[in-house]
């Protein structure tokens, strides 16, 4: 019984905050975490609900391992409606905050309504209360969390806070915690932001917050887990050294680098804001950039990256409180703000990162907004009238003004926080936004990796790579080599990398750990924590209905099949160089047999068998 079978419900209009039991015979269905609040979510709302109205809900929750000694076993999740998309958004951090929130007794946490005026909520074991946070409002995330740890003087109090990208809508807002973990995609601390609540600050030391269904065999499942990590390459070695930018080169070499609005697939830049990068000492002060690795709760991987910037930098030589040691730039986020709009500067990459960590908002999102703004400039669509300031490929000044000018929510900045198929929208070029429901395009390009293509296609939050791993076939050879042009197999691979991530994501565990775990060692591990039968076959199936759950939910919104879809330039324009060159994607051949094999109509719309087997 790794629940603590308490759901903590705030009612922000009314301001009360109120116990109830966890609902059981959902947590057996869905685990917890994704899928259990996704559960709840589409259980309570409208799916036609504006996402930004009080009327739309906001939950925070962990998994049953949240706060285990399962290796990585600290995360929550955020699920709401979200802005950037219209879809189900469900963004999931690390940090200490996920396993502080079990501890004080609760599994899940439900906003619902929205609040007169600025608050936060205070959890501490067993009680919580809403606190006045009107002299907050306005204060960055590192503020925020600064003075709620003063105010209560306990150092030891988690935050996961909106800056004043949430309080301003940027449409894709995060929520931060631990000052440099995010709750990043969707948009989901701009729904925070609408209800007024400014955080949520938990302590919490129950040491009888849950009971673990068989102690010792949970013991003996996690030691195996966490030899396992420790003897993969990828997880014992690769991301501890260099972090997720370990993939940069490597992307860059198979060509599937998107560069400059993805006009291109392979940056001339790359190696300048790669990991090695990172670790090289600046000809300027004679220091690296990054200062060493860090972890999130119960993690062995310890793939973080902490970096200190250099301070005689032109972005941060006025600015001392940059100067000191804060989250560095991971792949995702060094692609975005570097070579997606054609930046090597890494100094510049750094500093636009700490202040998405600082005001909360997705450098994923954020970078690829700036990366189309960047185009829309060089077709003289955009002007230096319009912007403000001279808006070039590569121009490592207009980022650092671009990401400051979005934290503070002032002047062109505002056009920016609307991501980029509203920007490209408004300026008449629609096509230029890289976007799949309205979200932004990760690392990895869709004519490059066909499989990852698909997978975007067919995110259900969005373009995403945290949904269905594709790079892990295409690129890494797990758990098989797939060619990158191929597509025989790819969809039946992605519905099954789409489910077993539904899994470990509503589990409490990190989806790292699955370059060296495979269900067979993620499986003992749930079983010895959770009362009941969570045989390999049971989890798979409900891995697939928490897909269909979300997809039910994208439809009734009034999300159809036309928006399984990806931009023309990835369908139509050929990639220009390197190993992929001549490729556009293949989604045409690949997504009916995708619908197919999900037991879907050719419409994309599951059938009344496969809702029924599922029990959706
Ligand atoms: S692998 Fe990285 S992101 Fe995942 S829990 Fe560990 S430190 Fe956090």
């Amino acid at each position: 019984m790794a629940w603590t079978k308490n759901v903590l419900r705030v009612n922000l209009t009314a301001g009360t905050c109120t116990t109830e039991p966890l609902n059981m015979t959902w947590a057996r269905e869905y685990l917890g975490q994704r899928g259990l609040a996704t559960k709840y979510l589409v259980s309570e709302i409208d799916p036609a609900v504006d996402p930004l109205s009080p009327d739309n809900k906001l939950i925070f929750a962990t998994g049953p391992l949240t706060g285990t000694m399962a290796a990585t076993g600290g995360r929550y999740s955020v699920i709401t409606k979200g802005p950037l998309t219209g879809a189900i958004a469900c963004s999931n951090s690390g940090g200490y905050f996920g396993a502080e929130l079990k501890f004080a007794g609760w599994d899940l946490l439900i906003f619902e309504g929205a609040s007169p005026k600025p608050v936060y909520l205070l959890v501490t074991d067993g009680r919580a209360e809403l606190v006045d946070a009107t002299d907050l409002w306005g204060k960055t995330v590192w503020e925020t969390e600064e003075h709620i740890k003063k105010a209560h003087l306990d150092p030891q109090i988690r935050v996961a806070a909106i800056g004043r990208a949430g309080e301003n809508r940027v449409l894709y807002a995060a929520i931060v915690n631990d000052l440099h973990r995010a709750a990043g995609r969707s948009g989901v601390g701009a729904v925070m932001g609408s209800k007024n609540l400014k955080a949520v600050a938990v302590r919490g030391t129950r040491t009888d917050a849950y009971r673990l269904a068989d102690p010792e065999a949970f013991f003996a499942a996690t030691e195996a887990g966490k030899k396992a990590l420790a003897a993969n390459g990828v997880t014992g070695q690769g991301l501890p050294a260099f972090g997720t930018q370990v993939l940069m080169n490597v992307i860059n070499e198979l060509g599937a680098l998107p560069t400059r609005n993805h006009r291109e697939v392979q940056f001339e830049g790359a190696q300048a804001i790669s990991a090695e990068a990172m670790k090289q000492k600046r000809p300027t002060d004679g220091k690296a950039n990054l200062v060493t690795n860090g972890a999130c709760f119960g993690c062995t991987i310890a793939c973080g990256r902490i970096s200190r910037m250099d301070p005689g930098h032109f972005s941060v030589k006025d600015k001392p409180r940059y100067h000191g040691a804060s989250g560095g730039v991971e792949y995702e986020a060094a692609w975005a703000l570097g070579a997606a709009n054609g930046v090597s500067d890494l100094e510049a990459l750094t500093y636009a990162n700490f202040l998405c960590n600082e005001d909360g908002f997705d450098p994923i999102s954020f970078g690829a907004t700036v990366g189309a703004a960047m185009e829309l400039y060089d077709l003289g669509v955009l002007t230096k009238e319009i912007v403000g300031f001279e808006m070039p490929f590569g121009s490592a000044e207009a980022l650092v003004k671009v990401a400051e000018l979005t934290a503070s929510g002032e002047g062109f900045g505002q056009e920016i926080g609307l991501g980029s198929k509203r920007l490209c929208a408004k300026y008449g070029r629609p096509e230029l936004s890289m976007t799949v429901k309205g979200q932004e395009f990760p690392a990895y390009d869709g004519r490059g990796l066909q499989g990852m293509g698909l997978a975007y296609a067919t995110s259900n939050r969005g373009a995403c790579h945290l949904r269905g791993y594709m790079v892990s076939p295409e690129v890494l050879g797990i758990p098989e080599k797939m060619e990158p042009q191929a597509t025989e197999g790819k969809p039946a691979m992605l519905k099954a990398f789409q489910d077993l991530t539904a899994v470990v994501d509503s589990s409490g565990l990190c989806i790292f750990t699955t370059f060296a775990w495979g269900l067979s060692d993620i499986q003992p591990q749930i079983q010895a924590a959770c009362e009941g039968d969570w045989s390999g076959d049971r989890l798979l199936t409900m891995g697939e209905r928490i897909w269909n759950l979300e997809r039910g939910f994208n439809l009734a919104a009034g999300l159809t099949c036309k928006d399984d879809n990806l931009p023309p330039r990835l369908l139509n324009e050929p990639a220009p160089t390197g190993p992929q060159k001549g490729a556009v994607s293949k989604l045409g051949e690949m997504l009916p047999e995708y619908y197919r094999v999900r037991g879907w109509t050719t419409e994309g719309v599951p059938t009344a068998e496969t809702r029924a087997r599922l029990g959706v």
